[in-house]
Formats: C-alpha cells, structure tokens, sequence
C-alpha cells in the first residue's frame, strides 16, 4: 500500500494534510467531531469518526492503512498524554518529551539543561519574589492560570488552587513564540517562523476591569529582528542537544520555544512544544518567511513535514523520523 500520512482532524489537520497530498501522500483526518467540515477538502483522501477514549483501537486501523502519524496538540489533549506515548502507530518526533511536558517543574529543568534563560520558579508561595504567574498542571491554553503582583496576594489566592502547580517569575516583555523543524534527513534544526497568540482578556477590550486568562483564539505572524535570530536559532538548537542527552532521543520534525523579549533584549524561555504548535498555521498555503532562507521556494509547515518524509523514505531513513 502506498504511504498515507494521518493525524487527528483539529488544530494544524489541514496544514498538515494538504502539505502531505501535496508531496503525494494519501491522507487521513481521524475525527472526534466536525468530520463534515473536514469532508470539504478533496486534499483529504479519508475523514474517520472514531472515539479516542481507546486510542489504540485507532492506531491499529492506522497501522493497516500504512499510515504514518502527525501528532499536535489537540490530540495529546483529546486522547492523554498515556495514550499518545504508547499508540502503536509509527509516530512523528521524539514521543517521550510527552512525559516532561506533563510535570512543569521537568519541563522546566530540560529547558535549563540546554543552557537557556528561564523564568526563576519557587516550590512554596513563601520564597516568592515578586510578580508571579501561578501555572497548574496540563492546563489547556493557559485557563486556569493566575497572576499575582506579590507575596502578599499570592498567599491569599494559592490556598484555592487545587491540585499540581508551578509558581514562575512573572517575566515583563513581548510574548513571541518560535518554531523549529528537526531535520534528521539534512542533519541540521532550522529556524522556520514565529507568532505572537491573539488572547481573549488579554488582547481583548476589557479595561482592566477583568482578569487575564490567556484564552488563546489565533494567532499571528512575527518577523523578528534580523539580529534576534542567531540567538533563537542557537536556543533551538541547544534544545535539540538537550533532548539528545537528556531524554535520550532525536527530536525530529517541528517544535517550538515560547518565550517573552525583555526590554533589554534577552529572551526568557518559559516553555516548550515537542510537537508542531498552532502557531505555524498562519503560513499555511503562502510558506514562512524563513523557508525560502533553506530551499528556493516558500513552504508552510504542512509541506515542510511531508517534504521530509519523502526524502526519508528515498534514503531509507523513515525510522529516524518516527516512533
Ligand atoms: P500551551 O498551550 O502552549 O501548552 P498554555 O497556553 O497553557 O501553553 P502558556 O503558553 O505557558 O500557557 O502561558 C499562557 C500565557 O501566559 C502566555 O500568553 C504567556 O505570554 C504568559 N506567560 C507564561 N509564562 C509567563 C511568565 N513566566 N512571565 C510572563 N508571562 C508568562
């Protein structure tokens, strides 16, 4: 059977699937809901219904179809993060960074490991310096997050949260959020784009008479500062590293490094995706300013997958891609 590339039919499925129909690849979209929506596009070769509270079930049908699997992060979020890490389905990337990503306080030590800036953190509300943003455990775009301008308030608000959090430095800057493609086929991380997130309280005309949640509802495109660059492309690159000797795996396709830009210029890092972030979809079908920089031509996200998973398949390398 020819090679179909597949993924869950949310967040950058489109992207991702064009790119791959593109590049001759069949195609499945693996839906929870919206299938009709995805029905539309005739890039899409096969839209599944199916639950995802068995997964695995999934995977297997996959498996049959010759399927290989983009992972993002509306599927780790409908299906688990258990589930994701052992889908017997070949996977794009590196699957155990799923583990780190689940406990901030690793994610946060893989981070520092790779020699980059992050926020200071402190385990008790006592030690706190300082504005803070209080951070819970597998929180879906940002809900559930708080700010605090100091001790004193932080006391009084930690005593209702409830279950795991992380109590970070509140950074003061631009948020800005990279994107990286691991290319085990030409042995090198490339810088592929940016974005900023577009927040509904946060970027939203509330006065200030509301709470910020950071409920994300887009995103859009950041062209940075030429020289800016040398320095996200080296913290991608050192993440890589991280990676390699830390969790002992290849990173492979896109991830990306979400920071805030100071006023004096440095970057602080306060968190990682291992995966392909939404924030790529903004170059969709018109490519990132930075992919012409690597080939002759404009690439979206979704091409530049698909692009290496057909140069690895003609070397013969498709297990350095998947797991
Ligand atoms: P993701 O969806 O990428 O997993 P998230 O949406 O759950 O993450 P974050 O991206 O970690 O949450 O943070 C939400 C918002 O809070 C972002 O807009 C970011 O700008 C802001 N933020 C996070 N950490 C800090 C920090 N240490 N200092 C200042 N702002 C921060």
């Amino acid at each position: 059977d020819k090679l179909a590339v597949a993924t869950v039919a949310s967040h950058t499925a489109l992207q991702i699937l064009r790119g791959a129909k593109r590049y001759g690849f069949r195609t499945i979209a693996v839906a929870q809901r919206n299938a009709d929506f995805y029905r539309q596009f005739s890039f899409i070769d096969e839209v599944w219904t199916a639950d995802f509270s068995n997964f695995r079930h999934v995977a297997e049908k996959l498996v049959e179809k010759n399927a290989l699997f983009i992972p993002h992060g509306s599927y780790v979020e409908y299906v688990g993060w258990r589930q994701a890490l052992e889908a017997p389905v070949p996977t794009l990337g590196c699957r155990e960074l799923l583990r780190w990503e689940a406990d901030q306080y690793k994610k946060m030590e893989l981070l520092a490991a790779a020699g980059i800036p992050t926020p200071r953190y402190y385990k008790r509300a006592e030690e706190a310096e300082g504005p803070v943003i209080v951070k819970l455990f597998g929180a879906k775009g940002g809900r559930g997050y708080f700010v605090a301008k100091n001790r004193e308030e932080l006391a009084k608000r930690i005593k209702a949260v409830e279950g795991d959090y992380i109590i970070q430095e509140y950074v003061f800057g631009v948020p800005a959020y990279y994107h990286y493609f691991a290319s085990p086929v030409y042995n090198r991380v490339e810088i592929f784009g940016m974005d900023i997130r577009y927040e509904t309280n946060v970027d939203g005309r509330t006065f200030g008479w509301v709470e910020p949640t950071f409920v994300v509802v887009g995103n859009l495109p950041l062209v940075l500062r030429e020289s800016l660059l040398p320095v996200v492309h080296k913290y991608g690159v050192d993440f890589a590293k991280a990676v390699r000797e830390k969790v002992s795996c290849e990173l492979a396709g896109p991830y990306c490094l979400e920071s805030i830009i100071r006023d004096d210029m440095t970057i602080v890092v306060f968190e990682f995706s291992g995966r392909i972030v939404a924030g790529t979809n903004v170059y969709m079908g018109v490519g990132s300013p930075y992919s012409v920089l690597y080939f002759d031509e404009p690439m979206d996200m979704g091409e530049r997958i698909a692009h290496e998973i057909k140069e690895a398949a003609a070397r013969g390398i498709l297990e350095k891609l998947f797991t």
